[in-house]
This record gives structure tokens, sequence and C-alpha cells, in this order.
């Protein structure tokens, strides 16, 4: 039964399944990880553009773990999860300390790297040395719990484990790179979340929630809690010639090294501004909130433009602070909430121009 569903996946693969993504190519445990990281929590056609920008410019491990955290950041703006980008960087490098810029070949050494997890170093194993090693991704998860019928949410250890279970039991022992790829494949484009085509699905027999017409009932729910909203207030202190002052933020926290406007949390925007600047701000404005969601929290931001008549010249710590010209902006990691501010004031700029 376990070679008769994989042979099927393969079958339907070979037929259907998309053979021409970029890390499809050139195929190495370098390349197979990084897509493995940005798909996470990702969809393929989002990724394909981060993913050819970020191999052109770390080619390769060495390169990536010779990089600086704000080059890695800055490729990465715009994909979210940013812990994904700093492990990736940290991970590459101890590949290149520990292993001589060489991946592990053992599960269990690819799961001691920052950031990778089972299923991840069993798509690394699989895909890019022609191991056997199962994966159970977010799509993979999808279609067992459907075809088995398994109940529950995947975050809980009884459902977790029952479903890598099944996913050992079906891991073929002849092309195992190519079943991972295509399991991934067919939950991506077949059993997808909202609307499985069933019809098209070289599972349909067997599969118990087709059969029983439940397919949107699997896999179960996260329990519903309600989002605490937490609120910020981002100080956007901008100079006549419009270059704004950013502030890198600590690592760990939310935004961990990327760069972001100063919070002005406990002072008021003006004695914020000179806290900041040592200058007074010539003009306070503030703009719409507007919430910005994690995980975990909503997080309601204010932004207040604070401008100044004359820009100080320097910074109070320079290793941490920098003014942003929206005109020639420096390449650094941005959260997406500053990104977006900061092309509101770059278009701002230019209508004034
Ligand atoms: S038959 Fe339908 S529900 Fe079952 S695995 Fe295929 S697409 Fe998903």
């Amino acid at each position: 039964m376990s070679t008769n569903f994989a042979q099927r996946v393969l079958d339907w693969f070979d037929l259907h399944g998309r053979h021409d993504l970029p890390w499809q190519h050139d195929t190495s445990p370098y390349r197979v990880w990084v897509s493995e990281i940005m798909l996470q929590q990702t969809q393929v056609k989002t990724v394909i553009p981060f993913y050819q920008r970020f191999m052109a410019a770390f080619p390769s491990v060495q390169e990536l773990a010779a990089a600086q955290e704000d080059e890695v950041l800055h490729l990465w703006t715009g994909l979210g999860y940013y812990a994904r980008a700093r492990n990736l960087h940290k991970a590459a490098r101890l590949v290149c300390s520990d292993f001589e810029g060489s991946f592990p070949t053992t599960l269990q050494e690819l799961q001691a790297l920052p950031g990778v997890g089972r299923s991840t170093a069993g798509a690394i194993l699989s895909i890019a040395c022609g191991g056997r090693a199962s994966i159970l991704d977010g799509n993979v998860k999808r279609v067992l719990a459907r075809y088995h019928a398994v109940t529950g949410w995947p975050g809980k250890r009884a459902v977790h484990d029952r479903l890598w279970e099944i996913a050992e039991g079906y891991t073929p022992r002849e092309r195992c790179g190519d079943y991972t790829q295509a399991m991934m494949d067919l939950g991506a484009t077949l059993c997808t979340r909202a609307s499985p085509r069933c019809q098209e699905c070289p599972l349909q027999q067997g599969c118990a929630a087709h059969r029983d017409g439940s397919q949107l009932l699997y896999p179960g729910k996260k329990p519903k809690k309600v989002m605490p909203v937490r609120q910020t207030r981002l100080l956007i202190i901008r100079d006549p010639q419009g270059a704004v002052l950013l502030e890198k933020r600590p690592s760990p926290g939310i935004w961990g090294g990327l760069w972001c406007f100063p919070e002005a949390a406990d002072l008021n925007p003006e004695d914020s501004c000179i806290d900041q600047t040592g200058l007074a701000a010539a003009h306070i404005e503030s703009w719409p909130v507007f919430r910005h969601t994690f995980s975990h929290y909503h997080l309601d931001i204010e932004p207040v433009l604070a401008e100044i008549s004359a820009n100080p010249g320097k910074v109070m710590d320079a290793d941490r602070q920098l003014w942003y010209n929206v005109r020639q902006p420096p390449q650094i990691g941005l959260a997406a909430p500053i990104a977006e501010l900061l092309k509101q004031l770059a278009n701002e700029r230019l209508a004034k121009e």
C-alpha cells in the first residue's frame, strides 16, 4: 500500500509536477536549504524573486557566511519572519566553521543548525543528498491529514506524531528526493487549503476526506485565542533634505537586527526628538494609526513626523543609528511597515520636486 501511494504521487509528479523552479536546478544542499527556509510560511510565487536575488548575491554558503547581517536582512526585506534570515546567516557560519563549508549529511547534525527542523533536514537529505528521509511541511500535513482523516490540530503532540508516523511509512526508498518534491507540489497545487482539486488528484482513491466530502475539516484548526493588541509610537525625524533617522533594533526582539524609526514610547514626541538629535522639532505631525499583525499579537503603530530645521550632521550612536536618504537608500534590512512608511516619504518627496 505504501509503495502504491508513493508510486501514484511520483507518476503524477512526472507528468504534472513543477520541474522548473529555480531551486530544482543545480541542486545542492545549500540551494535546497535556502529554498526550504524561504518557503516556510511563504508561497512559491512570492519566494521565487527573493530566492533569485539571494542566490545572485550569495551563490555559496561561504559567501553567505562572509556577508554582513545587514546585507542578508536587506535581501530578506519583504519576506517577513526575519528570524529565518538571521538563523540562515548563523547556520552558514557554523557550516563554514564546523564542517569546512560542506553541509553535514545526517539528520541529527542538520537539525542542530539554527532554524533547521526535522522536515527541512529531511528535504535537504532527500533532495540534495539522495538519502531516504521524510518531510512534513504544511502542505504535506494537509495532504496526509486529509488522506487519513487525522483529526486535531497538528500543533498538538499526538497529532504531530501521528502525521510523522504516516509520512515515514509512505517515504519510498527509491526516488525519495522526487517524492519529497512531489508531495510538496501536490499539497501546494492540488490539495490546496480552500479548494482541493480532488478530481485531478492521484490520491483520490483511498482519500478519506474526499470520500466523505470533509476536506475542509483537515487539518484541524489551531484553537482560537484572542490576539492581544499593543501600541507603539514611531518617531520619523526628518531633516530639510528629506533624510530620516533610523536605528537598528536589538536582537532578539521584534524586528531584531532590522532598521526602524526610533520608538517614542515613554517620552512625548517633542522631548523624544531632542533626546535623539539634540534638536527641537520645528513641526510635529501625527499620522493615522495603522495595524501590523505578528503571529502572536497586533501592533497598532502611530507614526509621528518631527521635522527638524537642520541636520545635526552626526548620530548619537554610530553603530546603531543612521540618517537614511530616501532617494539613495542604503542596503539594509527593514521591517515591512517601516519599508512602507519610507516608500510614502519617498513618494511625498518626489511629489514636491
Ligand atoms: S483527493 Fe482531494 S483531499 Fe484527498 S489528497 Fe487529493 S486533493 Fe487532497
